[in-house]
């Protein structure tokens, strides 16, 4: 599988017209499109004007769906009425468990954040989640791994982030992904592994490196500890990060994703953005494809997320919006107007000769806020290129390889993102080209 990934992989980079700007270290390489066009605010077709036209829809072929269902609150009630009823939108939970059937239930559980931060799957949508697979099966466990490798305990994760006592309360397993199943030249989670169904239950936020975090980077937290650390470290390049995602993926499809969208982070997610009232539950049998919808709500062309793009090449779900049957609201009803993307995403599709008059001076990196820092030593302890010294409150930025795990990782929002001189000055004339396209 690794082989075909690889031809895979060439061909990919060759279609997206990857650039890279430092070779020799594979480092920093910017995926441009070839016509120069900013991607990440094209203007979209709207899903109704693509259904319309769309001859898969008129002519009655099975599409992947998604459903979007609105929901004020984590509110117990209301959570359970709109997670059921985004499911039931999709044909019901019996469609994707039977009977007997082991299910494992995956949230995102980045590191011990307690729910009212927005950093990791809410309790509550779990809840909603275990009451709805229970009509079908009880054999359901819980479980994920964090972000990190080092200090941050999974017991400490499970207890701040409310999934313990959501478990205990609900009378379900709670697991820890610590025995694994080499798979491909990865460790699985055995838990994962082993069951028969895996319910996929991300957050809906921004991420640096990715620009979106959504149902199929997810997966990501099927993998044992440190070896997440050393992806990192292996495949710096985010063409790379996001192809070994996809690797992953391959291998843990979840039947069913219902994502978190009640209160989404925009900005510099996934730990340090701001929280958004999006009031969305997202219910799809196709991981890719909800991915496309956060995408579209978000107002990212779905292309720019290369987890998609990739996902698509590969087929494994569908990466364009006219191939999604969309149920529940209307994608022009719930728009995201003006979400906040992450600082460095802007560098991440910027055009070519935008790469070639700045070239590797355009980038963003992460300093330690020292005024916010509490030295727990959490950022230095998980860099995977070991460049934080926090004694010296200092990064070396000739060792950082840009992955933003510090950033993820500190419980303090203590790690900022900035974007170097030369990255202000490219995204200023962005920003001027991308208003007088717009007409602004
Ligand atoms: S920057 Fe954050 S993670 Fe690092 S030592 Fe300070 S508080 Fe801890
Ligand atoms: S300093 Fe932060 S961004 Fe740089 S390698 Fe370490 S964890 Fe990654």
């Amino acid at each position: 599988m690794s082989g075909a990934l690889e031809i895979f992989w060439q061909m990919s980079a060759r279609d997206y017209g990857e650039v890279a700007s430092d070779a020799s270290a594979g480092r920093e390489q910017q995926a441009v499109n070839r016509s120069g066009r900013q991607k990440i605010s094209a203007p979209r077709i709207s899903h109704e004007a693509e259904r319309t036209r769309n001859p898969r829809c008129l002519l009655g072929i099975k599409m992947s769906q998604v459903a979007i269902k609105r929901c004020k609150d984590y509110n117990t009630e209301n959570m359970q009425r709109a997670v059921e009823e985004a499911v039931g939108l999709l044909g019901g939970i019996e469609k994707f468990v039977k009977l007997g059937q082991k299910v494992l239930i995956k949230p995102n559980l980045l590191s011990p954040r307690p729910p009212e931060h927005g950093v990791c799957t809410h309790p509550e949508v779990i809840r909603a989640v275990i009451r709805l697979v229970k009509k079908v099966t009880q054999d359901i466990s819980v479980g994920d791994s964090h972000g990190g490798f080092e200090v941050i305990s999974m017991d400490n994760v499970y207890e701040v982030s409310g999934m313990k006592a959501v478990c205990a309360e609900e009378g379900v397993k709670l697991v820890k992904f610590d025995t694994a199943v080499n798979i491909d030249g990865i460790p699985f989670a055995k838990a994962v592994k082993d069951a028969d169904v895996i319910i996929n239950v991300p957050k809906m936020k921004t991420h640096g490196l990715l620009i979106l975090t959504g149902a199929v980077k997810n997966m990501f937290g099927a993998v044992i500890g440190k070896h997440k650390a050393e992806a990192h470290f292996k495949h710096i390049a985010r063409q790379d990060f996001a192809s070994y995602i996809i690797k992953i993926f391959m291998h843990v499809k979840p039947v069913l994703s219902i994502m978190d969208g009640i209160v989404a982070m925009e900005g510099d997610g996934p730990a340090a953005g701001s929280l958004r009232n999006a009031e969305l539950i997202l219910a799809s049998d196709d991981a890719v494809a909800m991915d496309v919808v956060f995408s579209e709500l978000a107002g990212v062309t779905p292309e720019s997320l290369l987890t998609t793009y990739y996902a698509g090449k590969m087929g494994l779900g569908t990466s364009s919006l006219s191939g999604i049957k969309i149920s529940g609201e209307a994608l022009r009803d719930v728009r995201l107007k003006d979400f906040k993307l992450p600082k460095a995403s802007f560098i991440y599709d910027a055009p070519r000769w935008v790469i070639k008059i700045f070239g590797r001076s355009v980038r963003t990196y992460p300093f330690i806020k020292v005024d916010a820092c509490v030295k727990c030593r959490i950022c230095e302890k998980n860099c995977p290129a070991e460049a934080i010294n926090i004694d010296k409150n200092e990064i070396d930025y000739s060792k950082c390889i840009f992955c933003f795990c510090c950033h993820e990782l500190c419980p303090h929002n203590a790690i900022g993102v900035r974007k170097s001189l030369a990255g202000k000055i490219a995204g200023f004339i962005l920003k001027v080209r991308q208003r007088k396209k717009n007409g602004d």
